[in-house]
């Protein structure tokens, strides 16, 4: 009589197929992340980098002035001065000859270029600790300049000039910084980069 070997345990399919699916899902998952970090270092992807490198760096502690040729105590601290009866200087005023260079204070992307209401022609640059400097009155923007470009400090914007509201004043460049609660005095941090 034969003997009948006995039953060998059947392989559980469900499982060798659960583990294929695993390593495959791993697989792609890995894939992925090399094809984010490849794409994250490439050209197109160089304003998301700044953008995100910017914002998380600290506030700069110190500024150069961005007019050319102009020394920190030349600027008055007009900051918060009222302007008419229910406004307040939310920059400082820096004055030279109309077609002086004006520079970014900082490593930035370009947010807005435009020329509108009391700033007339200006450049709003996004930069260290997502602060927004606006640089305003210019008489023209520098020439490759361009809305989305990461610029470094010292960037050339435009040149001095009166326009906007500063139509009746002696040419200046009005400038500000812009934090999470609204306008900060430029000017210690100017003084503090002497
Ligand atoms: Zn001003």
């Amino acid at each position: 009589m034969a003997i009948s070997p006995a039953p060998r345990p059947r392989p559980r399919p469900g499982r060798a197929d659960a583990l294929a699916r695993w390593l495959l899902t791993l697989l792609l998952v890995a894939a992925l992340l090399v094809l984010a970090a490849w794409a994250w270092q490439q050209p197109f992807m160089a304003r998301p980098r700044a953008l995100w490198e910017l914002s998380r760096m600290p506030p700069p502690t110190s500024l150069p002035v961005p007019v050319q040729g102009v020394a920190p105590p030349q600027i008055a601290a007009t900051f918060g001065a009222p302007r008419g009866s229910d406004r307040r200087h939310e920059g400082l005023d820096i004055f030279a000859a109309r077609g002086t260079p004006v520079r970014s204070t900082t490593r930035g992307v370009v947010l807005a270029i435009r020329d509108r209401g009391l700033g007339g022609r200006q450049v709003w640059v996004f930069g260290p600790a997502g602060e927004r400097h606006y640089y305003a009155h210019l008489d023209a923007w520098a020439p490759a300049l361009a809305e989305g470009q990461v610029i470094e400090a010292g960037a050339p914007l435009g040149t001095v000039g009166n326009t906007g509201n500063a139509r009746t004043t002696p040419p200046h460049l009005h400038y500000g910084i812009y934090g999470g609660d609204g306008a900060l005095d430029p000017l210690p941090r100017i003084r503090a980069g002497r």
